[in-house]
């Protein structure tokens, strides 16, 4: 068997290439997943390899089959590649389902554990119209092409739109019990509507709603994540008492227009999230103005709501609620919605007045705000 200047056979290099043959769903190379059966290299350099796909059918067997041929033929030496698929026993999904949850399995919501240092934010907002879907996206693809880790919960079960936000066509995959979320611009995803019958009207009342999240955030498998954030349902109903049980540590971004209307709903979105104990992070005012071609800004819906909720809230709860930005309307974060590629992701720099540029600011501010540790495990133990 041929080596190559570091010793290393044929074969050895080829399973050092495969280190770099990412799981799509995973995240994790498929070497450290059990997903790599057998890989041998014969003397004329013929590579046969062969793969565990998680499910029978797995939508991303063409991706992970496309990555070993194209990871394998960039190995010098290595001739031709065939890769056969097949299928983990139950035994070996066991064992995938015990590494990716820690030893035991740990089932339960992984974001409320003590130790979780998963930020979680739930984005709220009054009432329905005023962007807060869009807002939960950009911030969220923000954050991702900023490197961090970040997912997404789609928990509008009323009118779900993040997957067409975020140009999600794909199902989750199921492992067993465990959900894996379809990965797009690097946000992990998960929404109510992968789980419905294309535009069935949902008609759930609070306990199911109440189900529906928990299994959301028990059953699907995010990995580590930097930032969780949730987009809530409009208005002060079931599903914010839920997640202040469910996720007690998230913390409430506020989402509202400069109208006064919405400001007074926006404002009872807040209080109510408080009362189930989480904090008000801050306030998000969208649609602020219009830049007219002269340069002036026109302010279709008035002026001052999201002063007036960060005030209010201030008040109400004992501590500042900041408002930490104003969004303008902007035909692009519009378009971008529509087209399924969040603005943030195509304005590459953060520019003053562009609606890309504010929520790229406010995406810096969030993922800088340091994480308190206080009441979290650190795990060190006192010596001796
Ligand atoms: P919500 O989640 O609050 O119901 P959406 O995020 O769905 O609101 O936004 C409602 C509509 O307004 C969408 O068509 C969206 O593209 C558009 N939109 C939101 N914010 C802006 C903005 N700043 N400029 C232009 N269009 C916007």
């Amino acid at each position: 068997m041929p080596v190559n200047n570091l010793g290393k056979t044929l074969e050895q290099q080829a399973r050092t290439a495969l280190d770099r043959v990412i799981d799509p769903e995973l995240r994790r190379p498929i070497t450290e997943l059990g997903m790599l059966r057998s890989v041998e290299v014969d003397d004329a350099g013929a590579a046969r390899v062969s793969v565990l796909l998680t499910i029978a059918g797995c939508p991303l067997r063409g991706t992970i089959t496309g990555d070993v041929e194209r990871e394998l033929a960039a190995v010098p030496g290595i001739t031709s590649v065939d890769v056969d698929l097949d299928v983990m026993s139950p035994e070996q999904r066991e064992e995938l389902k015990t590494l990716l949850r820690g030893p035991g399995g740990a089932r339960g919501i992984p974001f409320s554990r003590p130790d979780s240092l998963t930020r979680v934010y739930a984005v709220a907002s009054g009432k329905g119209g005023v962007g807060k879907s869009t807002v939960t996206v950009n911030l969220a693809a923000a954050m991702a092409v900023s490197g961090l880790r970040v997912g997404v919960v789609d928990a509008d079960v009323h009118g779900f739109s993040v997957p067409g936000l975020l140009g999600i066509t794909a199902s989750p995959t199921r492992v067993d019990e465990m959900i894996l979320p379809p990965v797009a611009h690097g946000i992990k995803t998960i929404s109510i509507g992968m789980f419905l019958d294309s535009n069935q009207p949902v008609a759930w009342r609070g306990p199911m709603l109440h189900r529906a999240l928990e299994q959301f955030l028990t059953d699907v498998y995010f990995g580590d994540l930097d930032v969780l954030l949730l987009d809530l349902p409009p208005g002060t109903g079931d599903i914010a008492i839920s997640v202040g049980q469910l996720l007690p540590s998230a913390e409430i971004l506020v989402v509202t227009t400069p109208q006064a209307a919405a400001a007074d709903v926006a404002e009872r979105a807040g209080t109510v999230a408080a009362q189930t104990g989480q904090k008000v992070t801050g306030v998000i005012e969208n649609m602020s103005w219009l830049s007219l071609p002269n340069g002036e800004r026109m302010e279709l819906f008035g002026s001052g709501g999201g002063a007036i909720v960060s005030e209010r809230l201030g008040s109400v709860l004992g501590y500042e609620v900041p408002l930490l930005g104003s969004i303008p309307l902007d035909v692009r974060l519009r378009e971008g919605g529509d087209a399924g590629l969040p603005v943030v992701l195509t304005e590459s720099a953060v520019q003053d007045g562009t609606a890309g540029g504010e929520l790229r600011r406010i995406a810096q501010g969030l993922a800088r705000r340091p994480r308190g540790l206080a009441g979290k495990s650190l795990g060190v133990t006192p010596r001796g």
